[in-house]
């Protein structure tokens, strides 16, 4: 048996099923390739402001509107009530000491508050990505792309004039001819097997591995800890960081109760801890004996599904496009959970994507290599600073004030980019480049941070001395004084950072625009109205 479509897509992740469903909005004949079937778990599950940009972009263009409803909180509630989330005012970081309670000192204590959002209605959400990239795929089957799941794709040839696809389903093979193929199979990494794309990982920092899972039951901090100074929204409805010896925990709250959880682990950190790998549970069970708070938080917990343990979760490969093919970020990247960049550059490259083909749907009707070698230079210097700003944040988390100051230099990036996004329209600001890339201020900065960090520390785990460590604060107030639109690196605030309009205001010559401007602007930025668009209109009807 032989099919054919004009576009193969292989994974069904909440990046492939958009970007199938674009594709077939903009007239392309698509078939989705999955191996499994919806629903399913999936790891990675916070959204950001960023994200919800490109949400809403992709929603306003091709006149998908469960995408801009899905792009905040409160429009998500009312639009899909059933599609379970999580609320994520901001980040949540606390430094945690072995054997030794959180202490509560006051606006002295380790703990840093970042706020995304000014209120809950236009917040960030956490995604149960069972719901959500079900969700997906069900709109994208809706617009009539040709989903099909549990096929294995066992092999892929390319020729000057198609790709083969041989595959089976159930037992019975079938052969699967297209014009291009897009892999979005994750760290399944399709095409990297079949076109033997070497592995980059030795040119990259960063290394962890990671103890997951989802938990019923998990308490909240501000049960755990009474009386912390209040911060600019509710502590524990946000992406919850505890830094420990060995790296740290991301704990992402559900609406409905559940927690998704995991221990990042250092080289360093793993190396007590070896003897443990095998059995995932006693390894989560020791490391939350080392943490007492953490631990209390998990007393009642329950875990929805088995503990699982990853030594190594890092990868990149050399190669993210070709002639015929080009792979979504996961498929050719993944760096960390820490800052949580993987939503917001996934739906990136969707948009990136999408354009290409939007232009390329005439003539010659899939877009040429010229074409894909500039979303594979984004994507490659986007992986690396990624890479970096996630390395130097391991670094600093030697000592809490070291990692509060390297936070900085990720929220200034963000902030920025996403206050010029919402701001100034432009055409091309999918291809913006993400976290600073293509920007001379913020670009070199990471790197530099990292050597400072690394001289600071000795790359030895060393906390550097209180005039160090002051230095480096002072270090990075500066370098990103040009793009400081929120406040950020402000130690009158004592690491509780809310949404600034009042910054914005002040930073309004920053961001090329004028006081009047910006003031304007506001009742907009409060309401989370799309602004990079005059003309909600979209320019490519939905089907
Ligand atoms: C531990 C961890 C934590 C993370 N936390 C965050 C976070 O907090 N925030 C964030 O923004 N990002 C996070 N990420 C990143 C996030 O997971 C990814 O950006 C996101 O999952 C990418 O989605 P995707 O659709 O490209 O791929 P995936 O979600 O990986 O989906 C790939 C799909 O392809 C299918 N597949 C695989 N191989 C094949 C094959 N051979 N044939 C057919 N189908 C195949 C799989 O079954 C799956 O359905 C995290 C990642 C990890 C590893």
């Amino acid at each position: 048996m032989t099919d054919s479509s004009e576009i193969a897509i292989i994974g069904s992740g909440f990046a492939g099923s958009l970007l199938a469903r674009v594709l077939t909005v903009l007239g392309y004949d698509v078939v989705l390739l999955e191996r499994g079937m919806h629903p399913r778990f999936a790891i990675g599950e916070s959204s950001t402001p960023l994200a919800n940009l490109s949400l809403e972009r992709i929603g306003t263009r091709y006149g998908l509107d469960d995408c801009y409803d899905l792009a905040a909180h409160g429009r998500w509630m009312k639009h899909y009530p059933e599609l379970r989330r999580g609320l994520k005012r901001g980040f949540t970081y606390y430094r945690h000491h072995p054997h030794t309670e959180f202490e509560n000192r006051g606006l002295d204590s380790e703990r840093l508050l970042v706020a995304a959002s000014p209120d809950d209605s236009i917040s960030d959400t956490h995604w149960l990505r069972a719901d959500v990239d079900h969700h997906f795929v069900r709109e994208a089957v809706a617009a009539g792309v040709d989903y099909r799941d549990r096929v294995d794709v066992k092999a892929a040839e390319f020729s000057s004039a198609r790709v083969r696809l041989r595959c089976v389903r159930e037992g019975r093979g079938f052969e699967l001819r297209a014009g291009f193929v897009i892999d979005a199979s994750g760290p399944g990494g399709f095409l990297a097997r079949q076109l033997s794309v070497s592995s980059g990982l030795d040119k990259t920092q960063t290394r962890a591995g990671l103890v997951f899972s989802h938990f019923d039951g998990v308490r909240l901090m501000q049960d755990l800890v009474p009386g912390l100074p209040e911060g600019p929204y509710p502590e524990d409805w946000a992406a919850v960081h505890h830094i420990i010896d060995e790296g740290w925990m991301y704990s992402l709250r559900f609406d409905h109760g559940t927690t998704s959880a995991g221990f990042l682990l250092t080289p360093r950190g793993q190396s007590g801890l070896q003897h443990l790998a095998s059995d995932p549970a006693t390894l989560w069970g020791a490391l939350l004996d080392r943490y007492p708070t953490i631990a209390r938080a998990f007393d009642d917990a329950v875990p929805t599904m088995p503990i699982v343990f990853h030594p190594l979760i890092q990868h990149r490969l050399t190669q993210a496009v070709g002639e015929r093919w080009a792979m979504m970020p996961h498929a050719y990247a993944f760096v960390d959970p820490l800052f949580s960049t993987g939503i917001a550059w996934s739906l990136r490259a969707v948009e990136r994507l999408a354009l290409c083909f939007e232009a390329a749907k005439k003539s010659p009707g899939i877009p040429d290599v010229a074409v894909l070698d500039r979303y594979a230079a984004a994507l490659s210097a986007e992986a690396d600073q990624i890479d970096t700003i996630v390395a130097g944040a391991y670094e600093s988390m030697a000592h809490f004030d070291l990692f509060a100051s390297q936070t900085m230099l990720y929220f200034a990036a963000v902030s920025f980019a996403e206050a010029s996004q919402r701001l100034i329209p432009v055409d091309d600001v999918a291809w913006k480049g993400f976290l600073g890339v293509g920007d001379p201020i913020l670009e070199p900065l990471p790197a530099a941070a990292l050597a400072r960090l690394r001289a600071i520390t000795r790359s030895n785990g060393e906390t550097g001395t209180v005039q160090e460590r002051q230095a480096f604060a002072h270090w990075m107030s500066d370098a990103i004084a040009d793009r400081n639109i929120a406040g950020l690196a402000d130690l009158r605030r004592n690491n509780l950072y809310s949404i600034d309009f009042d910054a914005l205001v002040d930073g309004h010559n920053l961001l090329g625009l004028t006081r009047a401007d910006v003031i304007d602007a506001l009742p907009r930025l409060r309401g989370n109205t799309l602004l990079t668009m005059a003309d909600p209109t979209p320019i490519v009807a939905g089907p």
